[in-house]
């Protein structure tokens, strides 16, 4: 096939589904390019349908720590297909994996197992209104928690303070009970407690927000959230979809020391396969059905093959040195893509530097070091376009989307760097 014929792929596509895609990133939107095809993958590699090798640092957005097929996983769900991929009932494998969870998260008790990012946020939100009997919750602006109606607020354009939908179709109603505030604004905050701390349910953050680029947070502002929800009785609720066992096991939380309420978790959870989970005290998850008045369910929730692949991913991050091992890896990517971006075609992109937390990266303009999205260069999409499409040609596949940080993983060994450096430098 060739690249037309993707294109042609993609034109079918938009007849049988809006845009073409199943989630909106994928849509290459704002590119030159179209859609990639992917017919296969192994390692740090994807193949698309005319067998055109990519070195993938979108990782499917982050779940896939290990690379994609690593074969311990493969085996483990090889085997775990072989009894049945759902119930509908209570099995040991969800009950393998919340207790060998729990034993390395120290920092809660109990977990519920759900199918995606969203709907940890959803019932989270939830299990903070109804354990607070309060009903605002405050986000901030830049932090992405999935599209629960709730979240998808920005700050309006009126007066300040007041927030507005970001999407069509969430009720005013909604939004009127969705406080937005600038991530690291630590007077903006304090004041919105004095006003009306004791109507706020929970604070929920990204504690590494990493869905509008990388905005790494001063770890003060985080203890401020922790520090005026306590006072307030309102509840803290940690987004680890992105950072949880991503920039540790314990994720942020392991890395900060602060002790959020809830923490919610996706991604690395389910290893690839879908997977969210909320994780809190005893006391708090005690209000979730079946014991308590906080409703929640699902059909394939705790699906006995996600749970045997998110355990099978999740006992080799949970080694020791793993996470030295991915800081190393990635460090040497890290200097590798900063060379090419000061040297390629004579400094083209030398405006551009790398923030690096962990496995994650992302390419800012050099003069800019934001920690809140009104502090991102409003030439983003615009420096990212011929960067991104010119790593596309090269082999090399980035999240089509300027927002979007870089996943590395296990499988970005030394040689695929060497492979990476050929690509790129030739
Ligand atoms: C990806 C993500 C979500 C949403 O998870 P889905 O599985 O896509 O629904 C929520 N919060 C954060 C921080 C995320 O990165």
């Amino acid at each position: 096939m060739s690249s037309s014929s993707q294109t042609q792929l993609f034109e079918r596509a938009k007849q049988t589904v809006p845009g073409g895609v199943h989630s909106p990133v994928r849509g290459f939107k704002g590119l030159v390019s179209t859609p990639r095809f992917i017919a296969r993958a192994e390692g740090a590699h994807l193949w698309d349908v005319e067998d055109k090798s990519y070195i993938d640092f979108c990782m499917s957005f982050g779940p896939l720590i290990l690379g994609h097929r690593d074969p311990e996983v493969e085996d483990t769900l090889h085997s775990a297909i072989k009894r049945g991929w759902s119930y509908g009932a209570s099995e040991p494998y969800s009950l393998e994996l919340a207790e060998f969870l729990l034993e390395r998260l120290p920092f809660v008790d109990q977990i519920r197992f759900v199918n995606s990012g969203t709907e940890a946020v959803m019932t989270a939100l939830r299990l903070a209104r109804g354990a607070t009997g309060r009903n605002k919750i405050l986000k901030f602006n830049g932090c992405y928690h999935g599209h629960v109606d709730a979240m998808l607020i920005k700050a309006g354009s009126g007066l300040a303070g007041q927030a507005e939908a970001s999407s069509a179709g969430v009720p005013k109603g909604v939004s009127d009970d969705t406080l937005v505030l600038d991530l690291n604004d630590r007077e903006g905050l304090k004041e919105c407690f004095t006003r009306e701390g004791d109507q706020i349910a929970a604070i929920i953050i990204e504690p590494l927000p990493a869905n509008n680029g990388l905005l790494i947070q001063d770890l003060e502002f985080l203890k401020l959230c922790r520090e005026l929800t306590s006072k307030s009785g309102a509840l803290l609720i940690f987004d680890e979809v992105i950072s949880g066992f991503r920039v540790a096991f314990g994720g942020m939380v392991e890395k900060t020391g602060i002790k959020p309420d809830i923490v919610t978790y996706g991604k690395i959870i389910g290893g690839g396969l879908p997977v969210g989970a909320l994780a809190a005290s005893k006391e708090l998850m005690g209000h979730l059905a079946p014991l308590g008045p906080v409703y929640q369910a699902g059909t394939l929730s705790a699906n006995p093959l996600a749970m045997a692949g998110g355990l099978a991913t999740l006992k080799k991050i949970a080694q020791a040195d793993f996470y030295q091992t991915l800081d190393r890896q990635t460090e040497a990517l890290v200097q590798l893509l900063e060379r090419w971006t000061q040297e390629f075609d004579g400094g083209r992109f030398s405006f551009l530097r790398w923030i690096r937390m962990g496995s994650l990266f992302w390419p800012v303009r050099a003069d800019h070091d934001p920690k809140s999205l009104n502090e991102l260069p409003a030439s983003l999409s615009e420096d990212f376009t011929p960067f991104f499409e010119e790593f596309l040609k090269r082999g090399v596949y980035l999240a089509p989307n300027a927002y979007e940080v870089g996943f590395a993983s296990l499988a970005h060994t030394n040689e695929v760097l060497a492979e990476l450096e050929q690509r790129l430098f030739t």
